[in-house]
């Protein structure tokens, strides 16, 4: 494909961008056909306790799971329903779906112990999000101290003060405010200061690196982790790594006095089914070991 263009006569369009363009727009219309036909999932993985192992809380992860093309990652759909706004809609299809998912495990493990955590964009922090959200919490029997908000320093950089004003009713509420991917935006630790965090979650790339071959990048990782550790404890948070792959990782954070943490090695995102299916395996388990 051709374009003119005003100063160099010719340009050759580049077919990479054909391509994306293509993939984008089909993304667009796997969103609208997700919506109109309920494709969108919440999937949950467990957070836990890095002293026992325990399940303290799960993650909701959206999954667009689309009948022909089949799963479609965040990192596929987040980007885009963001640009165009459909954020807002699949957001509030998520936080049902996850709500209902946490008080179907609590109706299995006869707990109200656990907490949902949730991810949400800068764009779903609209004015009614707390009301809305304290239907959906009553519908469900659900205390809203058992909610965690999930947000990223965008939300916070965007300085608008309707998001201000929402996330301070929800935290007034009873929710709990997470700092996502703490330590890979631009001045992290100003926001620990401005806004009522409550968990701060460090980043995967800090868990990874704990790996590296390099010593001198081990050594370094292990004094930011202890630091980001030592200021948010100082601040009253609670903290969590992300990304925890292997047991070498989960000792090594453990003794860097990280509290809890997420990751493959105590489980992968899962649909609800097989989460209630793995819970009440354990529960059974430990059962059996106890009888
Ligand atoms: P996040 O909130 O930081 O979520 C953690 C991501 O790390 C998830 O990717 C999860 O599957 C992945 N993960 C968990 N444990 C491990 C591990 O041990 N190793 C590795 N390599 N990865 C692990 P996922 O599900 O692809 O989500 C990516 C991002 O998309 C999320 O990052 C979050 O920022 C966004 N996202 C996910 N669901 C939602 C949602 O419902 N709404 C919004 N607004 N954003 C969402
Ligand atoms: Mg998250
Ligand atoms: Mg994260
Ligand atoms: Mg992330």
């Amino acid at each position: 494909a051709r374009k003119r263009d005003g100063k160099n006569g010719l340009q050759i369009f580049d077919t990479g961008m054909l391509d994306t363009a293509r993939e984008r727009h089909e993304i667009e219309q796997c969103i609208e056909a997700g919506l109109k036909e309920d494709w969108f999932e919440a999937w949950l993985q467990p957070i836990v306790s890095l002293a026992d192992g325990r399940i303290i809380g799960f993650e909701a992860l959206v999954r667009l799971d689309h009948p022909e093309k089949g799963l479609m990652p965040p990192g596929k759909i987040i980007g885009i329903a963001e640009e165009t706004g459909t954020i807002s809609r699949i957001g509030d299809r998520v936080l049902e779906k996850a709500i209902r998912h946490l008080a179907a495990i609590s109706a299995l493990d006869g707990t109200q112990d656990t907490y949902l955590a949730v991810n949400f964009s800068p764009l779903q922090f609209e004015l009614t999000l707390a009301h809305r959200l304290a239907a959906l919490l009553l519908k469900h029997h659900i205390s809203p101290r058992r909610i965690v908000i999930e947000i990223t320093e965008a939300v916070l950089m965007l300085d608008n003060p309707e998001v201000h004003a929402v996330l301070k009713q929800l935290s007034e509420f009873g929710c709990r405010i997470a700092l996502d991917d703490f330590g890979t935006g631009y001045s992290s630790l100003s926001y620990l200061n401005r806004f009522p965090v409550d968990i701060v979650k460090i980043d995967q790339s800090f868990t990874r690196s704990l790996n590296s071959n390099a010593a001198d990048v081990r050594r370094k990782s292990r004094m930011l982790i202890k630091g980001i550790r030592t200021i948010s404890h100082q601040m009253g948070c609670t903290v969590v790594a992300e990304g925890i792959e292997t047991e070498d990782q989960w000792q090594l954070l453990r003794k860097l006095g990280v509290d809890n943490g997420q990751g493959y090695l105590f489980s992968r995102p899962m649909p609800v089914d097989g989460m209630l299916a793995m819970l009440e395996s354990e529960s059974e388990a430990k059962a059996s070991n106890q009888g």
